[in-house]
């Protein structure tokens, strides 16, 4: 069955026509800055990759240009969008009200409407990509599927803030996480790949653009890195992640900045763009510092410690961990990273194989030793997958 995966953003689109049974991607795609001039990044299989360039206003045109691109000409791969059986949606934030996926209705739209205060900047993109999907293929379901529901098992020790307890029941103010769907695909391969054990621990480290680290115990999320936000918990590409909360008056008195701009600039133009004053882009940030660049050393020492601190961590929460699994752009790529991350934690059980993580393989694989305690696995993710295998499993 096709399901049409969509992960809609202020200004941007993800796409990926996908196969359910077979995770077959039939084609992907992106659409950028949209309402600005407007870009299209499709590609057919693994080979086939066009660019094009045209005014996209809205993201109606946007979703309209991609229906297009998928039935017609040189890039198409349907003969009508009536093969979509069904459209997935990436939703960012499910508040307490999602712990599961669910077949978008009027009822589900007011509760996302509702959690807009949560995730300003993404609900109303994802509400919007729903109401355009059911404007332009009204007999298509969609299924919303949410990037928090997986770390609603939290328990209240985990997700509380030390604040006054009105504020979470009055105002919602809790940890709610993200990277959801990744964490639960890279937890449940993780359990197969130890024999589908009853009993596991699990620390996924999501390392991308936006990183965070979960611990997941028996198959559920029991603490994750990110919080209200998903400007908690790790440095990232461009987010600063947890930072003292008296840095954030200090920042807003010596630079004049008010509460949209000192946010921007912890989201924005912090993290390892900021320490580094290089790049977001990991791969550059090594090339730097293997020129001898200091601050490019020192960005790279910060982020690996960082994630050092929240393994040690969440290690400790779940009395020791059968696995670590590296996943996203960084998790999946970076020998580097992964070594100095797993670096002296032989006290701990993690014992690295270097030679194993220096093979440049984009495939699940274990790279410790065979003497360490504790499995080390590389295991790419595929939220795409998830989603589009909780959209078919709704309908179907
Ligand atoms: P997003 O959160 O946008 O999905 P990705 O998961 O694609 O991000 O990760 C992007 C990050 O992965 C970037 O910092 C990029 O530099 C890093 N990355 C990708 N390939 C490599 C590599 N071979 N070595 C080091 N870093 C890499």
């Amino acid at each position: 069955m096709l399901i049409f995966v969509l992960n809609a953003g202020s200004s941007s689109l993800k796409y990926q026509l996908i196969h359910a049974q077979t995770a077959e991607v039939k084609a992907s795609g992106l659409v950028e800055r949209i309402g600005i001039d407007g870009i299209l990044k499709h590609e057919i299989g693994e080979n086939k990759k066009i660019t094009f360039e045209c005014p996209i206003p809205t993201h109606k045109e946007a979703i309209n240009l991609i229906l297009h691109t998928l039935t017609h000409a040189e890039t198409k791969v349907i003969d009508s969008i009536k093969e979509i059986k069904a459209i997935g949606h990436r939703v960012a934030h499910g508040g307490e009200y999602f712990d599961k996926s669910v077949i978008v209705t009027p009822s589900v739209l007011r509760k996302m409407e509702e959690l807009v205060p949560l995730a300003p900047l993404h609900n109303p993109a994802n509400i919007l990509g729903m109401q355009i999907c059911q404007n332009l293929m009204p007999n298509t379901p969609n299924v919303a599927v949410f990037d928090t529901a997986f770390h609603q098992t939290m328990p209240e020790v985990h997700f509380l803030f030390p604040v006054p307890h009105e504020d979470y029941t009055e105002h919602y103010l809790r940890k709610y996480g993200f990277h959801g769907t990744s964490h639960y695909y890279v937890s449940q391969q993780a359990i197969k790949l130890l024999g589908n054990k009853r009993n596991t621990k699990i620390i996924v480290c999501h390392l991308g653009n936006g990183s965070s680290i979960c611990a997941v115990k028996d198959g559920k999320s029991l603490n994750t890195t990110m919080g209200l936000t998903p400007l908690g918990g790790l440095m990232m590409g461009t987010r600063s992640g947890d930072i003292d909360a008296g840095v954030i008056p200090y920042l807003m008195d010596k630079k004049g900045m008010d509460t949209h701009q000192i946010i921007d600039y912890l989201n924005k133009k912090s993290g390892m763009l900021g320490v580094s004053g290089i790049s977001s882009d990991l791969r550059e940030i090594i090339s730097a510092a293997s020129e001898g660049d200091q601050r490019a050393q020192v960005t790279i020492d910060m982020m690996c410690n960082r994630i050092r601190k929240y393994l040690c961590a969440y290690s400790g929460l779940l009395g020791g961990a059968d696995a670590i699994c590296f996943t996203a752009g960084i998790g999946e790529n970076s020998n580097l990273i992964r070594e100095q991350v797993c670096a002296n934690l032989e006290f701990m059980g993690i014992e690295l194989d270097k030679e194993k993580n220096n093979l440049l393989l984009p495939l699940t694989r274990e790279i410790n030793k065979k003497s360490s305690k504790t499995k080390i696995f590389i295991i790419p993710t595929n939220e795409e997958f998830v989603i589009a295998q909780d959209t078919y499993n709704l309908i179907k």
